[in-house]
């Protein structure tokens, strides 16, 4: 009984207090594991993961002035849910998500995240993706992401982390590597997030 009533008070507490959660940063092995399956998207720590990436990300973008989404691997917990908060529109939480289609062509793109954020690099990604993925109510949903606000390449990038991939794995020439001074000093400017999408034959 006084456990429980214990148990209440400490969820009562946690949920008053959301902390901001750290970013497990490059080097750090829980950022190459797999995550698993949501088995419950409606369950009560559902909600509060997601509080969570909510509160993290939006901490990181007010003091960065980067970050549109996150992974809950990048803070520690291996369950397969993304988080996007894109300027000027409505929180977008997605639980399970798989990419069930991908266009042949592809572009390159500059990609930074949040787990090293003092380098950018250009990535090869699908122009095009079809993602299937739960919401809270358990529904489940497909959205068709192309090139509109870089949706697409985003969405690539955050299912990325849920298998252990990070965007170094998909950079297309090292050479393109370059500090985060360097890429807005050079590149930002002439095309804030991504380069002119150059078409690979693949
Ligand atoms: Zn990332």
């Amino acid at each position: 009984m006084q456990r429980d009533f214990l148990g209440r008070w400490l969820t009562t507490l946690t949920v008053s207090f959301m902390p901001i959660r750290p970013v497990l940063q490059l080097g750090n092995p829980v950022l190459r594991k797999k995550s698993v399956k949501v088995e419950d998207p409606t369950a009560r720590e559902t909600r509060d993961l997601i509080q969570n990436l909510a509160d993290t990300l939006s901490h990181w973008r007010s003091v960065t002035g980067y970050g549109r989404a996150i992974a809950a691997p990048q803070i520690g917990e291996l369950q397969r849910i993304i988080f996007l908060k894109l300027p000027r529109a409505e929180p977008w939480p997605l639980i399970n998500p798989e990419i069930i289609e991908s266009s042949q062509e592809k572009i390159v793109v500059w990609d930074a995240c949040l787990s090293f954020l003092s380098i950018a690099m250009q990535v090869e990604r699908h122009r095009q993706v079809t993602v299937r993925y739960q919401n809270l109510s358990g529904e489940t949903l497909q959205f068709e992401a192309g090139d509109e606000h870089n949706v697409s390449e985003l969405l690539q990038h955050e299912i990325d982390h849920l298998d252990g991939i990070l965007a170094i794995d998909r950079v297309v020439d090292v050479k393109s590597i370059c500090t985060r001074e360097e890429f807005e000093k050079r590149y930002r400017d002439a095309s804030p997030y991504a380069v002119a999408p150059a078409t690979i034959k693949s």
